[in-house]
């Protein structure tokens, strides 16, 4: 009898006010019956449902992160299990908002000035204009501290970019892309919000991905691409800025990773009491079983490294090291879990039908993108010894 299994096994969720599990709640009925049956057909056809935007928005899932537009005041864990809750629905949609909230809205936020907060983020939280967050360049993807090739280039009360970026989520649609790029006079990554409508600015769907595939995101060139001194980005001086918007987002990763790793063994569980091999329920065998415990241990040990990294974000604690531990860790927990989701299915892991084999594919774009595990690795290496293995 499987009754009483839940995926939130220690009730982690008991952190949360009860304004904040009803917020959870109501998130999560609105994903199970609006977005999980569609998604399969999105991703088969690499489309992204853009219907869902509004609804998503409606949720405020675009909101809670923002002094300038929180419908009530809310905890860092709160927002981790938010990012929980769409990934266990689908990585793409998870995506996303990751991409418009942690990474566009977030650009705007920390590095911004009030000026550019209270201009965008409100406009960007109901979903009226979509952004996009343009760091990785073709030559340049775990360098891009060092690296990057895209040059801004100031001309009186202008920039002017030339350069090129790879996978830039949400691209294809987004009104505004965040261009990071090298300041031509001092050598200083700055950042820029580029109006996708700007002369000189094209971006081009990359096809044929087999993970995430609802996830639209594109390659991007940048030629002569003029924007005005007041839509740089007011504190965003060097790299260390960047990173300072990466650290928040690649905890969310962490946690968008464990609702992943739970979508997939949710699933995992519900297949293993209607198959029926043996003349018993699969469930019943104990190599299964032991299968389910080893996907529960990893989603519980990943719940709670998470818990307490939004816990240390929420008492000004959490440094860079902390966010990559946990982006590195619950990733490769989450890469096993997929991993022995698929297998309790047997043949049917691995069509889109039986939802296993989506979360399968979808992991492995989690698994690289906001910084590799081995760049993670590095980040914390670094803390540990005192040296830096990357520079
Ligand atoms: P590379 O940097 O070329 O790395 C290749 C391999 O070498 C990796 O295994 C890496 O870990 C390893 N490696 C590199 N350097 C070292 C080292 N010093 N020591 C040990 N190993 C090393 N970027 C954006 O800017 N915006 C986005 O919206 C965005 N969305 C993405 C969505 C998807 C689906 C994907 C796949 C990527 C996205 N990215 C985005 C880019 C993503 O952040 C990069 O793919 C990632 O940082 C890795 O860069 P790379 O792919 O160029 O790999």
């Amino acid at each position: 009898t499987f009754e009483n299994l839940a995926s939130d096994f220690y009730s982690f969720e008991s952190a949360l006010t009860d304004q904040e599990k009803a917020a959870i709640a109501d998130l999560r009925s609105y994903l199970e019956t609006e977005v999980s049956p569609i998604m399969a057909g999105y991703w088969e056809r690499a489309e992204f449902p853009s219907q869902v935007i509004p609804k998503l928005a409606e949720h405020h899932v675009m909101s809670y992160s923002w002094a300038e537009t929180t419908p009530f005041e809310n905890s860092a864990v709160f927002r981790g299990f938010v990012a929980l809750e769409l990934a266990r629905v689908d990585a793409s949609v998870s995506t996303f908002v990751g991409v418009q909230n942690g990474l566009a809205m977030g650009s705007i936020s920390v590095c911004g000035s009030q000026a550019q907060r209270d201009e965008w983020l409100p406009k960007m939280a109901t979903g009226e204009v979509l952004g996009a967050f343009g760091l990785t360049e073709p030559l340049s993807g775990s360098d891009s501290a060092q690296g990057l090739r895209t040059v801004a280039t100031r001309d009186g009360d202008e920039w002017v970019l030339n350069g090129s970026k790879r996978w830039i989520g949400n691209a294809t649609f987004s009104d505004v892309t965040i261009i990071w790029a090298k300041d031509a006079e001092d050598g200083q990554v700055k950042g820029f919000i580029v109006p996708t409508s700007t002369p000189g600015y094209t971006a081009t769907k990359i096809e044929g991905k087999i993970s995430l595939r609802a996830v639209q995101n594109a390659d991007i060139t940048l030629e002569d691409v003029r924007v005005p001194e007041r839509l740089r980005l007011a504190n965003a001086n060097t790299f260390k800025d960047t990173a300072s918007v990466l650290r928040l987002t690649r905890a969310e990763v962490a946690w968008a990773a464990v609702g992943v790793a739970v979508g997939a063994y949710e699933a995992a569980v519900a297949y293993s009491r209607e198959r029926v091999q043996f003349g018993k329920p699969i469930g019943q065998h104990q190599l299964i079983q032991d299968l389910l415990v080893k996907c529960l241990g990893n989603i519980t040990a990943s719940i709670a490294m998470c818990v307490r990294v939004s816990e240390m974000l929420d008492r000004g604690e959490q440094r860079d090291e902390h966010s990559a531990l946990a982006k590195a860790f619950c990733t490769t927990k989450m890469r096993e879990t997929v991993s022995l989701a698929r297998e309790v299915l047997g043949g049917n892991g691995i069509v889109l039908d039986y939802k296993v084999a989506r979360f399968f594919a979808d992991a492995e774009a989690l698994y690289s993108y906001e910084g590799t595990r081995e760049m993670n690795t590095l980040i914390v290496g670094r803390s540990i010894t005192g040296k830096a293995a990357f520079v």
